[in-house]
């Protein structure tokens, strides 16, 4: 088969703003005009001097660029094979790769001439990292959270609130993710003279899952040059991440997109179950439909009603995939896969022992898939992981799940190679 280049086709999908079959612009008349100005404002600076200049300093002096690719000696000896490579995105300022994007949004507003930002937010991360963003820049802020997500993320409320942004609490539908982002998305139609929305993956309306894609490619960028130094090549054997939206993901892969010899994973939130609305597993159950501006893969029942989805980690608890993803995986180029919260529980617990590093449930997804496929490599193959984030804010609904676990008499078994089916 002939190799076509992928970063050729994107470049080509990025003009026209949709990945073969997915993505585009799916919304109401009124923001056909605003996504525009936002495609000129972006595609003018993006590729200018000061622009770069102004976000690779913030990136360096705020966000604590570059992050560290670390060797994770002793996971490596216990889960007996590959070597394990870790990009430290834990290590960022707010604890997760989200900042990369928040601030590049923000600063790319501050270029188009508006005075406040808005962001939707499930967990609350992103709207952390927008709150933050804002706040170094100057921006006003309002965050729309479904009410029942400010319910259980009550922390994360209080942070962005001392942050000096306005929560703004939804309380339509499921009062989730969901809804805030119809929420967002209705309060940029009426204020988009002044108003920038920041979205927090590679989803929505074109430009957005490209421009949010760019702005997290450094963390590739910096895993393929920290490689290169380290093992004197500049590519992993295979590169593995948690995909909620895609954007850690997507941002680690693109490094490696025209590299044959690097397999890309991408892990999903498996949940309690394959049945639907037990998991928030895209490419296991989800068709083809439109959600929040883009065609994608989501997950729906036959009536086209979205689906409630569940993960025990918030940031992967969403019913579609960024649509990059999707034409990645049509190419053949990304797998996808899955693992359980239970997997996950265990993925958490054995990077805290051998390494003393609390990962975020999110990340820990990426970790079960090493526990997975490290062991039926040799010592010589190299596995980047993508830590897409810190598990402190994790701790508490940790210990609450397995003390739930353990009332059920279904403790997750100890850390372990979990038996598997794919023949790889
Ligand atoms: C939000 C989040 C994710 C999921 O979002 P992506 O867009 O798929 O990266 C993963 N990890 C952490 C730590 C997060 O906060």
């Amino acid at each position: 088969m002939a190799k076509v280049s992928l970063l050729k086709q994107r470049a080509a999908a990025d003009r026209i703003g949709r990945f073969g079959d997915y993505g585009g612009r799916y919304v109401p008349e009124t923001l056909m005009a605003p996504l525009d100005e936002l495609t000129r404002a972006y595609d003018k600076h993006r590729t200018k001097r000061a622009f770069k200049r102004r976000l690779t300093d913030l990136l360096q002096d705020y966000c604590g660029r570059p992050t560290p690719l670390y060797h994770a000696k002793r996971l490596s000896e216990r889960l007996g094979g590959a070597q394990i490579y870790l990009k430290r995105e834990d290590l960022l300022h707010t604890g997760a790769h989200k900042i990369n994007n928040a601030v590049g949004q923000a600063l790319l507003a501050v270029e188009m001439g508006k005075e406040r930002v808005i962001a939707e937010t499930g967990a609350g991360q992103h709207g952390v990292a927008t709150a933050t963003a804002a706040a170094l820049l100057g921006l006003q802020c309002c965050v729309f959270m479904g009410s029942e997500d400010m319910r259980r993320q009550r922390l994360n409320v209080h942070r962005m609130r001392l942050l000096g942004a306005e929560v703004r609490p939804v309380e339509s539908g499921s009062r989730t993710l969901k809804d805030a982002t119809n929420e967002a998305l209705r309060d940029w139609v009426t204020h988009v003279r002044n108003t920038h929305y920041i979205i927090g993956s590679v989803l929505g309306p074109n430009p957005f899952p490209r421009m949010v894609r760019d702005f997290h490619s450094v963390i590739g960028i910096e895993a393929s040059r920290q490689l290169k130094k380290k093992i004197r090549r500049a590519y992993p054997d295979v590169a593995i991440a948690c995909v909620g939206g895609g954007s850690n993901s997507i941002g680690l892969f693109s490094a490696f997109l025209d590299e044959p010899r690097t397999r890309l994973i991408g892990v999903e939130g498996g949940g309690r179950g394959q049945q639907l609305g037990d998991h928030a597993a895209r490419f296991d159950g989800g068709t083809l439909g439109v959600l929040h501006g883009t065609r994608t893969l989501v997950l729906q029942d036959s009536d086209g009603q979205v689906m409630e989805t569940h993960s025990v980690s918030a940031g992967l608890d969403y019913p579609a995939v960024g649509p990059e993803h999707v034409f990645l995986h049509d190419a053949g180029r990304v797998e996808y896969t899955s693992a359980t919260d239970d997997e996950a529980l265990a993925g958490f617990h054995l990077l805290a022992e051998t390494e003393g590093i609390l990962p975020a449930l999110e990340s820990s997804h990426a970790i079960a898939e090493v526990m997975e496929r490290a062991p039926r490599l040799t010592s010589d193959k190299v596995v980047l992981v993508n830590l897409s984030g810190r598990g402190d804010k994790d701790v508490e609904s940790i210990l609450e799940e397995e003390e739930k676990r353990r009332a059920q008499g279904t403790e997750a078994e100890p850390p372990r190679p979990r038996p598997h089916g794919d023949p790889s």
